[in-house]
């Protein structure tokens, strides 16, 4: 979707049939690619990925290494494996990488992970700086960062860093795994850039009251339509987490409410591109179908012999 001199590519997302946040952005004198990396959830109500969506990860792989081509800045917001492929260094090469802090403010299998990804870049980027809390400009392109923010509603999972691109009144913020977002930081970010589109990570409901509490999603509801009430912003677009539940936007209904009254278009990632939603991954239990009965059948015919 072009507005003005922005154009911004959702390339591979939940809704889309991934997982990943993976986005391209075209602004004037700069192309940048936020989070080239696709992954899918090894379990699934106890089954593991459908053919589907492993076609689908390769279509969006494919994608990401054609977006990055022309991109001239990549941007690595944290080392989860649906963020970043250690294992495909060659997308970072002649590229200026804007990455996370290595050392600081991460947990012990980020840093890990860090370690290992940047020993397999080399001396292939052209450049490498961390991005925590610093902002780089490239013609008349600013990239500004957030300071480290939890990844989710406590550091247990480590830290990311939320993005925002700006070049005259154009400004797009990508939140990165914020998981609502429930916390003071994560938002303080979006109140003080008032973007006009966020691409935000949404409350993780799929994982209700085992990673995730009822309180996390209701603090992450009146956060967003605080962002709606208290910014200029356009389109809220939500995916990641909250496309892992069929029922996301039952969960959300408040937040539609404001949407409509406050004339921003709620969006998901897919939606923003033109197409429908997918949510392979929600849906994996109707994509195995009878097989998966089938298979169920024959263990407890199995047990009771
Ligand atoms: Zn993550
Ligand atoms: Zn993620």
């Amino acid at each position: 979707m072009v507005v003005d001199n922005l154009k911004i590519v959702p390339i591979a997302g939940d809704s889309m049939g991934t997982r990943s946040m993976a986005t391209f952005i075209s602004i004037k004198d700069c192309n940048i690619l936020i989070d080239p990396g696709v992954a899918l959830g090894p379990y699934r109500y106890g089954l593991s990925p459908h053919p589907l969506e492993n076609n689908r990860m390769k279509e969006h792989w494919k994608s990401i290494k054609q977006h990055a081509k022309s991109a001239h800045v990549l941007i690595v917001t944290h080392y989860h494996y649906d963020h970043h492929d250690p294992d495909e260094p060659k997308v970072y090469k002649n590229k200026t990488l804007l990455t996370k802090h290595p050392k600081k403010n991460i947990n012990k299998s980020q840093k890990k992970r860090a370690s290992y990804f940047l020993e397999q870049l080399g001396e292939l980027p052209k450049k490498i700086e961390y991005s925590d809390g610093n902002e780089f400009l490239f013609g008349k392109t600013k990239i500004r960062f957030s300071k480290a923010v939890p990844h989710g509603t406590n550091t247990k999972l480590g830290y990311v860093t939320e993005v925002c691109i700006q070049e005259g009144r154009n400004k797009f913020v990508h939140t990165s795994d914020v998981q609502g977002p429930s916390l003071e930081d994560q938002v303080q970010f979006l109140l003080e850039e008032r973007p006009r589109i966020i691409f935000c990570d949404g409350p993780m409901t799929y994982m209700m009251g085992f990673r995730y509490s009822k309180k996390s999603l209701e603090i992450s509801v009146d956060n967003i339509i605080r962002i709606m009430k208290e910014t200029k912003i356009e389109k809220f677009v939500l995916d990641h987490h909250l496309l892992r539940d069929l029922k996301w936007n039952e969960k959300i209904e408040k937040v539609y409410k404001t949407a409509k009254k406050e004339k921003v278009k709620l969006m998901t990632f897919a939606e923003f591109a033109g197409e429908e939603n997918v949510m392979l991954e929600a849906r994996r239990k109707d994509l195995w179908g009878d097989k998966v009965k089938r298979k169920r059948k024959k263990k407890k015919k199995g047990r009771q012999n």
